[in-house]
């Protein structure tokens, strides 16, 4: 019964890939995309996701849709746990808030060795605080708003459609004030090495 969602899933980011080649030009979705099984384990972001009424997508609601109906069959994941905070990087409350479910992974319901693809969702009125890791990772928009800080660059508003590049072990942040921000995360090389938090650089 999941395989269905999962292969529904699967078919929507198919979609968006075919639209936005930039995806493509980042990480190749494979074509041999192993299925593997799901041991679901709900987070308090997982159903908060479904009664966010503040997601509106214009050009994606077909897949976040898919995302949302998907949730309670995946394995929401403790990207941080506690004992990684360090003293100077912020409250631990975001690792609650903090949404993130992989689609293509590690726990995920497809297998890759090539790339990884996650769910990342941010509730309103969050900071993701600053880290960093060895994966270069892109993000793009489906819907919402959100502020991007990247070492090295201007901070940058984002909204539907928009693409941000983290390069390897560059540093970054997040954060959301007045809307909910809901964004696939692609990852490419040293996928099994997790983020870890820092200070503002
Ligand atoms: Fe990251």
């Amino acid at each position: 019964m999941s395989r269905i969602i999962y292969d529904d899933l699967l078919a929507e980011i198919k979609a968006l890939y075919k639209n936005h080649p930039a995806l493509e030009a980042f990480a190749q979705l494979p074509d041999d995309l192993a299925p593997q099984q799901v041991t679901p384990h709900q987070r308090d972001a997982s159903r908060r996701l479904q009664q966010d009424s503040g997601l509106q997508s214009q050009h994606h609601a077909g897949l976040q849709e898919a995302l949302i109906t998907a949730s309670e069959h995946m394995h929401w994941r403790e990207v941080y746990r506690p004992d990684e905070a360090q003293p100077d990087t912020l409250s631990y409350a975001f690792m609650n808030d903090l949404g993130v479910y992989a689609i293509i992974g590690e726990t995920a319901p497809f297998a890759s060795e090539k790339m990884s693809l996650y769910l990342v969702y941010m509730p309103a009125g969050m900071i993701y605080p600053w880290h960093y890791h060895p994966a270069e990772e892109l993000y793009f928009i489906l819907s919402g708003i959100g502020t991007f800080c990247r070492a090295g660059h201007q901070d940058e508003q984002v909204h539907e459609g928009s693409i941000i590049i983290h390069e390897t072990n560059q540093p970054h942040m997040m954060q959301t004030t007045n809307s909910p921000l809901l964004a696939l995360a692609v990852w490419r090389n040293h996928l099994d090495i997790a983020p870890t938090l820092m200070a503002r650089p």
